[in-house]
């Protein structure tokens, strides 16, 4: 993407693969919101000239000569975070939050490309049962894996979850997949509302014609939920999140914010309520996204809305432009 809006191809020698590295012969790539920003110029972190793509799976084509456990023809996804282990998070466990962080595809080089020459340490293979399709979508599943974490022990926990996109959609299936007793989520798109019914989620609300705290109430009992999920990035969700949680309770924001929000802090302080932030991920929350993929806790195919040949970007992105909210993900296929 040269400029917001312009994307152009360039042939480029295939990259060299140097000590510690694989080439990856990429096989799909998925558009999330955050490549979005950057297709409209609206990425805070990011400049022109870039190669976007940071959600991919693919193939490992050669291996450079050091020892590791990879062969060619291994199926593989990409961790797309490189930090700088100097800084405080990263000496103490916490990379995903490292000071100098920058991300394949925003502040680096995307792997929008044929082949993408990558550090062993950021490749995970993919367990043969898992398509590339689904192998592209271990990245937002990691996303929310790692969200839920943020909120502690998920088991036989009530879960809220606002907002049906594809994120809030996969915390949703995620928080079963990892023993939740309930899951409920709330949209006004009634498209995305019948693609979590598809997905297994239990109860799907839409919060325009429904009221948030009465459901709750009529589903959870009087109770309420445990652990709250905004995973909007809004003014209106964020408040729904602070108003109907019981009191005490721990509200995690995944949701991206385009612009300042203006919430109650006061009812944060009255009620005990905690606001936790939550950031891309870590490898075992990767490792945590493989596993529930291989053993079908998550019903991936309903979210995949549409493939568009690798040529065909700038379409795809016009497609999402056109399809707003009725759409989920929409992959690129090399
Ligand atoms: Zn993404
Ligand atoms: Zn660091």
């Amino acid at each position: 993407m040269t400029a917001p809006g312009k994307i152009e191809f360039r042939d480029v020698p295939v990259p060299k693969v140097k000590e510690g590295q694989v080439l990856v012969k990429i096989k799909r790539i998925g558009i999330c919101g955050s490549d979005i920003h950057v297709y409209h110029g609206k990425h805070p972190y990011t400049s022109y000239p870039v190669v976007q793509g940071h959600e991919v799976s693919g193939e490992i084509v050669k291996l450079s000569n050091g020892g590791s456990n990879f062969k060619e023809g291994d199926k593989v996804t990409i961790q797309p975070q490189i930090v700088c282990g100097r800084c405080y998070s990263c000496k103490h466990g916490q990379n995903h939050i490292c000071d100098n962080l920058k991300v394949m595809g925003f502040q680096a080089t995307g792997m929008a490309s044929e082949y993408f020459a990558v550090d062993l340490k950021k490749v995970l293979k993919l367990p043969e049962n898992i398509s590339y399709d689904h192998g592209a979508l271990v990245e937002p599943l990691a996303v929310a894996v790692h969200a839920l974490k943020r909120g502690g022990d998920i088991k036989r926990r009530k879960i809220l979850i606002l907002g049906a996109g594809p994120i809030g959609n996969l915390v949703a299936q995620a928080a079963n997949g990892m023993g939740a007793q309930s899951v409920m989520i709330t949209e006004i798109s009634d498209y995305r509302i019948n693609i979590a019914r598809e997905c297994g989620i239990n109860y799907c609300l839409n919060s325009k014609i429904q009221d948030i705290g009465e459901e709750l109430i009529d589903t959870f009992g009087k109770d309420k939920a445990d652990l709250i999920l905004e995973c909007v990035g809004i003014n209106t969700t964020t408040e729904q999140a602070i108003a109907n949680a019981r009191k005490g309770t721990d509200i995690i924001v995944v949701g991206v914010f385009a612009e300042k929000a203006t919430v109650d802090l006061g009812l944060v302080q009255d009620r005990e309520l905690k606001l936790i932030g939550t950031l891309m991920y870590q490898e075992e929350d990767y490792r945590k996204a493989i596993e529930l993929i291989e053993e079908s806790k998550v019903k991936l195919d309903p979210i995949i809305t549409e493939h568009f040949p690798f040529e065909c970007y700038l379409e795809a992105y016009k497609y999402i432009e056109e399809k707003k909210d009725k759409i989920m993900k929409v992959m690129i296929k090399l």
